[in-house]
């Protein structure tokens, strides 16, 4: 059997043209959705990461700013430097590049950004109501794995979904999203025993680990939706999931490729978080109604 491809790349276009609508509309009201990107120091992934998020704003006609700090900027600097963002009525989304140079406590600086700009979902008001099953900014690649699902009509309720990795940006909220969404979930991370025992059992297989190819055809089941949320960067330079993409997508039955899979939507889910933020603003829509990018 060959699985077929879940087109990440393809859905994200999708939620971008409508969220380029959403846009116009609040442009008719006199709004512009706003979001700024705070960087403190020249890591160069991160430069990267933060010019592809302002270049996604501009693309559905947002606007964005990039605010550029020095790397010896103090915490109380970059602290008042949020606060005077969450004052800003012109910006509506706060996103500050992680990670953050040593002295620094990213935490501190997480909690400074109002909740209700918090478009990364980081925030413990955000992260608290996620485990509460609350409407909320949830974190945009988790989140963009379940607009995946859901856009390929894939069943989460009464799946079991087996989550590997389980990190505070990825692999927990992740799990917490298909627990909301009716799945039986298992969290496996570096100290599980027998991690193929486990992966074998899934239905729904999401990869969040940092390691190419940890998942192999044989901890597949047959038909399984397998995600691949890994980003690795092998020796020859190219990219690999954790996924061994070719003989899995032999067993599975859906998978997500790397590049092209979970990392545009999760551009795309940046996005919709920040047009919601400034709908909200503007009045439009209920937090219910507003709660799905
Ligand atoms: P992390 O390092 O914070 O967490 C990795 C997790 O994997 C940990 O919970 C650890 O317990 C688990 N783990 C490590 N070795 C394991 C093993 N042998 N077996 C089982 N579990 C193991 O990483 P992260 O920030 O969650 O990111 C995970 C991967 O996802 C990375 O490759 C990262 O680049 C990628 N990522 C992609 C996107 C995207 O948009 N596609 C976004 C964020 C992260």
């Amino acid at each position: 059997m060959s699985a077929r491809i879940i087109d990440g790349k393809a859905i994200a276009a999708e939620f971008r043209a409508e969220f380029a609508i959403r846009v116009e509309r609040l442009k008719r009201r006199g709004v512009v959705p706003g979001l700024a990107v705070v960087i403190v120091g020249a890591d160069p992934a991160s430069q990267i990461y933060v010019r592809n998020k302002a270049l996604a704003s501009g693309a559905i006609g947002m606007h964005s700013e990039v605010h550029a700090l020095a790397a010896d900027t103090t915490e109380a600097h970059l602290i008042a430097f949020v606060k005077r963002l969450n004052a800003n009525d012109a910006i509506h989304g706060i996103l500050v590049q992680l990670p953050l140079p040593r002295h620094i406590e990213s935490r501190a600086v997480i909690e400074a950004i109002a909740p209700e700009k918090d478009v990364d979902g980081f925030h413990y008001f955000n992260v608290g109501s996620l485990f509460m099953g609350e409407p909320a900014f949830y974190p945009c690649t988790p989140f963009g794995v379940m607009k995946m699902l859901e856009h390929e009509s894939i069943p989460v309720e009464g799946a079991h979904a087996v989550v590997v990795g389980r990190s505070t940006i990825v692999g927990k909220p992740m799990a917490l999203l298909l627990l909301n969404a009716g799945a039986t979930v298992t969290i496996c991370h570096s100290k599980t025993r027998d991690l193929a025992a486990m992966t074998r059992q899934a239905d729904i297989l999401v990869a969040a680990v940092g390691r190419a190819r940890l998942i192999t055809a044989p901890m597949v089941k047959p038909g399984a939706v397998v995600i691949d949320v890994g980003i690795n960067r092998l020796a020859d330079g190219k990219l690999a999931g954790d996924v061994d993409f070719g003989p899995v997508s032999e067993a599975a039955g859906r998978i997500t490729p790397v590049p092209g899979g979970v990392g545009p939507m999760t551009i795309a889910m940046l996005l919709g978080n920040t047009v919601k933020s400034a709908e909200r603003a503007a009045g439009l829509g209920s937090r219910a109604e507003t709660r799905i990018a």
